[in-house]
């Protein structure tokens, strides 16, 4: 049996949540086979429960689950306590207790949405990228780090460091994705100023011509690929880069194909994953059933796809959610003027349908 540890937190997080699951049963029906769901409290309500943002019997029954579906934490209630005891502390807690060193983020534009873009429609048709960031290394977690007196003035300081094998099991993550999908892996660096990203440019072509030759690979510079994103995002299949720059070219990538509410994400380590929306608990929406699903929905369909290597099954939610978009089915977030606009519990159900 497959364990599915559900953790749908604050706000729209719950709301969305459950229209994951509906479409995580739906697929159970279809491969014949049970999915077990566990419901697990992080984030503001735990604080509420038992004080504590990641309780020990969360991090516990996740690290016991096959896979992790979380919703999101947060919300104005809570953002007056300490920072070690604010919600978001439960996601640190998770990815680093479940060790969740590759965070993978697709890009993918809708046809039926091509106009909400806020970039040209030809160039941001049929664009499908997906950005693998290193999640627990990099200039976020060298040491030292710190605000230091020195010689009467302050320093602000931080450390980008990277070891070999940290940069090999991030390489390995983008080439094998990179097989399943178009065979190509743009890694982005900095490798013409800063030394780490020498030894990251070293050591993806030595993973590539050992392991990966089949794989096209190129390199570029994270300040070129930042233009060529908003440029000509078609040149990218899978981008491999750090932790920082990931951070911000999955932002920027995620954002040519239009709402935030349409953006899922997994975060994958040797033998524990983890799957969210890209987006937050959004409290100006909570309760009102407006969100939109579809973050959530597609974040099971990479749960189906990574975790249970259900590629196919992954495919067709895909094709559902693209379907019922193509049929005009909008939440708020993605209507035009003029056009019907669904519940979160309505667009899960249509999804539904349609597979
Ligand atoms: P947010 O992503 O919650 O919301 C930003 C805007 O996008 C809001 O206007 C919201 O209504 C809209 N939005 C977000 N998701 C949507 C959806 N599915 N459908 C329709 N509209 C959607 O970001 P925020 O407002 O900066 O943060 C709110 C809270 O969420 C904060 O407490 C923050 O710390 C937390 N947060 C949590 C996560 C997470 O759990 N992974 C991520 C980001 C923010």
């Amino acid at each position: 049996m497959f364990k599915i540890a559900v953790i749908p937190g604050d706000g729209i997080g719950t709301e969305v949540t459950s229209q994951a699951i509906r479409i995580l049963k739906k697929a159970s029906q279809i491969l014949n086979e049970p999915l077990e769901f566990t419901e697990l409290k992080a984030g503001g309500i735990a604080i509420d429960t038992f004080g504590k943002p990641l309780p020990e019997e969360t991090l516990k029954a996740a690290l016991a689950s096959d896979a992790v579906l979380l919703g999101a934490v947060g919300g104005p209630k809570w953002d007056s306590l300490p920072y070690e005891l604010k919600p978001e502390q439960a996601l640190l807690g998770l990815r680093k207790g479940l060790e969740l060193y590759a965070n993978i983020r697709p890009a993918i534009m809708f046809d039926a949405l091509v106009s909400a873009s806020s970039l040209k429609s030809e160039v941001v048709k049929g664009i499908d990228i997906v950005v693998v960031r290193e999640l627990t290394g990099g200039i976020y977690f060298g040491r030292p780090a710190g605000i230091f007196e020195e010689n009467g003035t302050r320093r602000g300081v931080n450390t980008m460091t990277y070891t070999v094998p940290e940069i090999e099991r991030i390489a390995h993550t983008a080439f094998r994705l990179a097989k399943t999908r178009k065979n190509k892996v743009t890694s982005v660096d900095k490798a013409n100023i800063l030394h780490t990203s020498m030894l990251w440019r070293e050591v993806v072509n030595e993973i590539h011509k050992k392991d990966y030759p089949d794989v096209q690979l190129d390199h570029m510079y994270v300040d070129n690929a930042s233009m060529q994103l908003v440029r000509n995002p078609k040149h990218f299949d899978v981008i491999l880069t750090e932790n920082m720059f990931g951070d911000i070219l999955s932002d920027e990538a995620s954002m040519l194909t239009g709402s935030i509410g349409m953006l899922p994400s997994a975060s994958i380590g040797e033998t524990h994953a983890l799957y969210e929306p890209v987006h937050g608990s959004a409290p100006d929406i909570a309760g009102k059933g407006l969100a939109n699903p579809i973050a959530s929905i597609l974040s099971a369909a990479m749960l189906l796809e990574y975790s249970l290597k259900q590629k196919e099954l992954a495919r067709k939610i895909f094709r559902a959610v693209e379907g019922v978009l193509g049929e005009g089915c909008r939440t708020a977030d993605i209507a035009s003027a003029g056009q019907n606009v669904l519940s979160t519990e309505e667009m899960g159900r249509r999804i539904e349908n349609a597979l």
